[in-house]
């Protein structure tokens, strides 16, 4: 089975478990986990920040921050495309009591203009705007990816209307890997980065929010308080470590692979590949089926039974993941699956 439904299927590779088999370990809530602190002041030195906070999931990060930069009855600014309104189960109306404003925009971007646009009015009538949050690489936008500049310009505006600006980088390596930019250099222009070392990267479980001490101080309270404050969580931090230090550079292998799916899907009838192949910037590739007949979870449970997983993001719309623990041969077991999927075999004509 070639599993392409996301990037988060990976298994630990043998030297990620002899990692983390190696890894001392503590209890992390007292204060003492060596392995945790290294990847903490790690992953702060690696996107300049002061601090780190190693976290269960993408969503405690995300909602950390959230939690962090807002009070309850203000409005966060983001993609309507974005995970935070799609996958993160309402969390910033629950755990933060924000409501979301949801800009439009090309491939889950947006630019300065969108933004000075949304700042609410300061009188008794209007939610506060507090808060823009950026996606990049940006998943239900087909994995694209922030141009520096476009965020600059954003993040620009949101400081200057007194907003704080957070980037969801779940997938940030994927960017920074694709757009030439280092992390560091992109997250200069955030006061907060969500990083996940279980997409891409391959580690088993495992994100972190960084950002200024005293804004890292306040989401350490906030995840002990959501239950998130682990102890000898050194074995999944030492994961994660390894994976910074051997997974990144060859995400570039997946962006490759996943441009000329991209390219061998838009060439089978019936498919359309969008963001289309010139414009599959990571490694993603997003397609729709035609307007009438199979829907998307139909067509994915046939797909199935021919040895490829992939996973439904809309009624007719599919998408593919490209990751580590695939072969060589992907491209080409996938496309042929996907032909015989949506062309199957007619049945021989009676002979009468
Ligand atoms: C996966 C993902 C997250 C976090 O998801 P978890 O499953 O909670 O780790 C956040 N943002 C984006 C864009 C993601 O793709």
């Amino acid at each position: 089975m070639l599993d392409l439904r996301s990037d988060t299927v990976t298994q630990p590779t043998k030297a990620m478990r002899e990692a983390m088999m190696a890894a001392p370990l503590g209890d992390d809530v007292l204060g003492d986990e060596p392995t945790v602190q290294a990847l903490e002041a790690k992953v702060a030195a690696l996107l300049g920040k002061e601090a780190a906070v190693f976290v269960p999931s993408g969503t405690m990060a995300n909602q950390l921050a959230i939690r962090c930069h807002t009070t309850h009855g203000d409005e966060i600014i983001a993609h309507r495309e974005s995970h935070i309104i799609h996958y993160e189960t309402g969390a910033p109306a629950a755990l933060s009591g924000c409501m979301i404003n949801g800009l439009d925009g090309p491939r889950g971007l947006f630019d300065e203009d969108a933004v000075h646009a949304s700042i609410r009015n300061k009188d008794i009538h209007s939610p506060m705007s507090r808060l823009v949050v950026v996606e990049n690489t940006h998943n239900r936008g087909g994995g694209s990816v922030w141009p520096l500049a476009q965020f600059e310009r954003v993040a620009r505006a949101a400081h200057g209307h007194g907003l704080a600006v957070h980037v969801d980088g779940a997938r940030l390596w994927n960017a920074s890997i694709a757009a030439g930019y280092s992390v560091r250099d992109f997250c200069a222009h955030a006061d907060s980065v969500s990083v996940c070392f279980s997409k891409g990267l391959g580690a088993p479980v495992g994100s972190a929010l960084v950002g200024s001490s005293e804004l890292i101080l306040r989401a350490r309270r906030f995840r002990k308080m959501l239950g998130g404050a682990m102890r000898q969580s050194g074995l999944l931090a030492a994961a994660a470590i390894h994976a910074l230090d051997h997974h990144v550079t060859r995400l570039t292998d997946d962006h490759t692979r996943a441009r000329r799916l991209a390219e061998a899907i838009a060439a089978i009838p019936g498919l359309t590949v969008d963001p289309p192949p010139d414009r599959v910037e990571t490694n993603m590739v997003f397609f729709a089926l035609p307007s009438t007949g199979t829907d998307a979870a139909a067509f994915c449970a046939a797909l199935k039974t021919r040895g490829v997983n992939m996973i439904p993001m809309g009624p007719r719309r599919v998408r593919a993941v490209l990751h580590l623990d695939l072969p060589d041969t992907v491209v080409d077991l996938a496309t042929a699956a996907l032909t015989a999927t949506i062309h199957p075999t007619p049945p021989r004509e009676q002979v009468t």
